[in-house]
């Protein structure tokens, strides 16, 4: 059998395993240890590694988050505030959504919402994140007075809110521009903005996902001008339904290309597709979700394509469970998302892991890795790091 004469590993450690790996798989993974770039064909190459390789895989993802990051496993004290669920896009992938009049659907008043993100504040945390469905019930201004009164109400607290798609349609109602709503929101309070609803950033992908959906030049658009208006935003994938590696491939390139541009990009996020009641896998013969193995290969390959341009890939504890978080920690992740205390989405699409995860659970997790556990703000600024006090 060739063998690969090692040569970045050296320093690792992992000359044993390396030279065992099937060569194109060495070289691949040494590239990455020496900071070369990883390719889009290389990226797919390594989502279909098995065995030894997929070792070779996550070590080599453990060792870059090392190297980048250090030994911090990092978490953000966080209320979700999901402000309404009707909407009427029709995602196929989507359990939350629901009509007008329909004895689930809900929507919550302008005080609710102030009131949640008051109490949040009570309870320690430092964000609110806020999503909902695209309800035409609501006034156009929602958007900009749920803002504002949060600030009025809690000045310090960081509004993490609204998708691009939300953006996209708030602009709409208000017949402004998306630049012009965005310096609005801006002006009224918002921090920062999830990278949600990106799924997968492929135009034949997205068609077969939601047709009513914003399309691929549209978030890329609306990422893009927030991070130019100074309003930073994550940026996310979901997979494990119609997908496959060169999508994910392609995808993580885009996110590298967004980030080179205007580094507004705080992290990487993958999240895993949760079918159970969704019509995308009841109706149209979707997986049901990605494999134990692709969720370790989706974080381990985003942390060797991204890891020069987002040092963070956070896990997310409500769609991975707590054991499979951990396993994707040592396998290039190094943050573990957020407490949440009232997630809904997943939920309504059969996610089981629950809606809270307390600190202290958080910390006893990631000292059980043997890592350390530290409490951070929405844009990674350290505000305590256990066992050495605020
Ligand atoms: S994913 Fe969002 S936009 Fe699509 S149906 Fe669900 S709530 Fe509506």
């Amino acid at each position: 059998m060739e063998r690969y004469a090692v040569s970045h590993v050296r320093e690792t450690g992992l000359e044993r395993l390396f030279s065992s790996l099937q060569p194109d798989i060495a070289r691949i993974l040494d590239k990455a240890l020496a900071g070369g770039e990883i390719t889009v064909e290389e990226g797919e190459r390594l989502f279909h590694v098995r065995g030894l390789e997929l070792l070779g895989l996550m070590a080599t993802a453990d060792e870059l988050r090392r190297r980048t990051v250090g030994e911090r496993v990092t978490y953000v004290i966080t209320r979700n505030i999901n402000f309404t669920n009707i909407c009427y896009t029709g995602c196929r992938f989507c359990a939350f959504a629901r009509p007008a009049g329909h004895p689930e659907a809900y929507t919550m008043s302008l005080e609710e919402v102030v009131e949640k993100a008051r109490e949040a504040w009570e309870w320690g945390a430092t964000e609110v994140c806020i999503q909902g469905g695209l309800n035409p019930h609501l006034p156009p201004t929602i958007y900009e007075d749920m803002v504002r009164g949060i600030k009025e109400a809690v000045p310090d607290i960081h509004i993490h809110a609204f998708s691009p798609f939300e953006i996209w349609y708030g602009s709409r109602r208000l017949k402004i521009s998306e630049e012009t709503f965005l310096r609005r929101l801006k002006d009224a309070g918002l921090d920062s903005i999830p990278g949600t609803a990106a799924e997968i950033l492929d135009p034949e992908v997205r068609y077969r996902l939601s047709r009513n959906k914003l399309s691929r030049e549209d978030w890329i658009r609306i990422v893009t001008t927030a991070h130019r208006l100074g309003i930073p935003s994550t940026a996310t994938i979901m997979y494990g339904h119609i997908d496959a590696p060169v999508h994910w491939a392609r995808h993580l390139d885009t996110i590298r290309r967004i980030q080179k541009e205007t580094g507004g990009f705080t992290e990487f996020v993958p999240l895993g597709f949760v079918h159970e009641h969704t019509r995308l896998y009841r109706e149209d013969g979707a997986r049901p979700g990605p494999t134990g193995m692709e969720d370790i290969k989706m974080h381990a390959v985003a942390r060797l394509m991204l890891n020069d341009v987002i040092p963070n890939i956070q896990v997310s504890w409500v769609k991975l469970g707590y054991k499979m978080a951990q396993m994707c920690l040592n396998a290039g992740a190094n943050d573990f998302g957020g407490t949440l205390f009232e997630e809904s989405i997943s939920q309504a699409a059969g996610s089981t892991p629950g809606t809270y995860t307390s600190p202290a659970t958080f910390e006893r997790l990631i000292r059980d890795m043997g890592r350390i556990p530290a409490q951070r703000t929405t844009l990674y600024e350290i505000i305590r790091v256990a066992d050495e006090g605020p």
